[in-house]
């Protein structure tokens, strides 16, 4: 089915150079039809309009002086052949001009049609015409009166007849010159067309096809390839997402590389211990010590939170992780975890208090939020410094309450800080202290706080500490 979906699919050279070539096909076809059905048409309504005019002139202008030379003139400005006639009595005509080329020639003798003709035009007293067509000449007929007494224009006057006669045909000449430079114009428009299509098609396939080839090396794990960013708009678009979106994909895959390493590590240690201390136990019975038994027991624990984390980690991802939200006492929450690590560092100096302004209760998922509590804390214990304290806190302000964690660690660089929330992400890329965790507890705390729509965020100070925060709505004061 792909195979031949890949069979029927045209490559780009191809469609816009069949695209412009039917484009020019239509455009010469139409030229075509345009010239062999409008060139008659045209021709003979320029024709018209200037045998009209050329008749209009005469008229107004038949009693000049030198009638034969103005007739001469502006038949030969019009170019059409002219015939004047004098009215001298019923049916009888006197020609007082007459072109070679005049129609009148053809009617010579035939003072029936000239009769008809004056009576046509003379119906109307003014200019009147009575255009007679034939397939291929067109005759203009104009009736004139001179008045005999210039002052009484409507009396007594001497009537002329003027007939203009013109081809309306259009020289064969013409007609055969145009049809050449029409074909002229075909295989030239043709020629341009291919030339054109075939550099517009390189223009936008050449840096298709050169960003496909990088692309195919994307799949063998090649993220150095760089795609170039010119050409038309959209194929430098194209080449920019390309870009960052390999960039994206060598962060991705430099990170998974490292956290495969940094996994291994932080597995491989406590199983070292475990296995080490096994044996030791196994093959001397002197070191089956209760203190030996703690610490398989506490990289077995180890294991299992690392285990666990990773688990947490990639269901808060993958969006299946489904929360039981109840309205549960927050204070009580951040209290029993500060009590817990108050039991667990007795021993080793750490000091950790819990400032509360009462109890509040918050709508929550208690196992969730539980780890986010602990996350936190978790890190202010193994970052703080030198005088061993945290301090959490808990503020309510108007219906808000806000949890902060503080310790007086190392704090964090402002470079750092908007990246920690990554997952896998360790300021100490060293991985120096394998003890501390996986990288993975601030991801884990910002994904739940996400969940419950929470607002989060951390303040620090290289050399003074960090504050870490969370703020919930309060559902019920206690
Ligand atoms: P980790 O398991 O490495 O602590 P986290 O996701 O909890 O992973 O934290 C990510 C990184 O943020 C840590 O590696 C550390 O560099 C930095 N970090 C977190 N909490 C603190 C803190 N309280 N003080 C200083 N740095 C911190």
């Amino acid at each position: 089915m792909r195979n031949e979906n890949k069979k029927q699919r045209l490559s780009i050279n191809l469609q816009i150079f069949i695209s412009m070539i039917a484009l020019t096909l239509v455009i010469i076809m139409l030229i075509w039809a345009f010239q062999m059905l409008f060139l008659k048409t045209i021709f003979e309504s320029v024709k018209e309009s200037s045998i009209e005019k050329a008749s209009v002139d005469i008229a107004e202008n038949i009693d000049s002086d030198d009638l034969n030379a103005y007739i001469a003139r502006k038949t030969e400005e019009y170019d059409v052949s002219a015939s004047v006639f004098k009215i001298i009595g019923q049916n009888s005509f006197e020609n007082i001009y007459a072109d070679e080329n005049s129609t009148i020639i053809t009617y010579e003798g035939n003072e029936e049609i000239l009769s008809s003709w004056f009576n046509s035009a003379a119906q109307d007293k003014s200019y009147v015409y009575v255009p007679i067509k034939s397939s291929d000449e067109l005759v203009y007929v104009r009736t004139v009166k001179i008045p005999i007494d210039p002052a009484i224009p409507d009396g007594e006057g001497v009537w002329y007849l003027v007939v203009l006669n013109t081809d309306i045909a259009p020289p064969a000449g013409t007609v055969i010159a145009i049809r050449n430079m029409l074909a002229i114009f075909s295989v030239v428009a043709i020629v341009a067309s291919t030339i054109v299509s075939y550099a517009l098609s390189r223009s936008i396939s050449l840096p298709l096809s050169k960003m496909s080839k990088k692309a195919k090396s994307l799949t063998l794990y090649d993220y150095d390839v760089k795609f170039e960013e010119k050409g038309p708009r959209e194929v430098s678009e194209l080449a920019t997402s390309l870009n960052s979106a390999t960039a994206e994909l060598k962060k991705l895959n430099d990170t998974q590389k490292e956290l495969i390493a940094n996994i291994s590590h932080d597995l491989r240690t406590p199983l070292t211990m475990i296995s080490g201390y096994s044996e030791v136990m196994r093959d001397f019975p002197d070191e089956r010590s209760p203190e030996n038994m703690q610490i398989i027991i506490d990289e077995t624990a180890r294991l299992n939170s690392l285990v666990n984390d990773l688990l947490t980690v990639s269901k808060l991802q993958s969006g299946t992780q489904i929360m039981d939200l109840k309205v549960i006492s927050l204070t009580r929450v951040v209290e029993d975890t500060v009590k817990r690590y108050e039991k667990l560092l007795e021993h080793k100096e750490y000091k950790i208090f819990f400032e509360s302004d009462g109890e509040v209760f918050v709508n929550a998922d208690e196992t969730r939020l539980l780890q986010v509590v602990y996350n936190l804390i978790n890190n202010a214990i193994n970052y703080t410094g030198e005088d061993k304290t945290v301090i959490v806190r808990q503020e309510i302000k108007g219906d808000v309450v806000r949890i902060s964690v503080v310790d007086s660690g190392e704090g964090i660089s402002e470079e750092n800080l908007p990246l920690i929330w990554d997952r896998y992400y360790k300021v100490d890329k060293v991985h120096k202290r394998a003890v501390l965790g996986t990288g993975l507890g601030l991801s884990i705390v910002k994904n739940i706080l996400l969940l419950h729509g929470s607002r989060f965020g951390v303040s620090s100070e290289v050399g003074k500490g960090s504050t870490f925060w969370f703020e919930f709505k309060v559902e019920k004061n206690g």
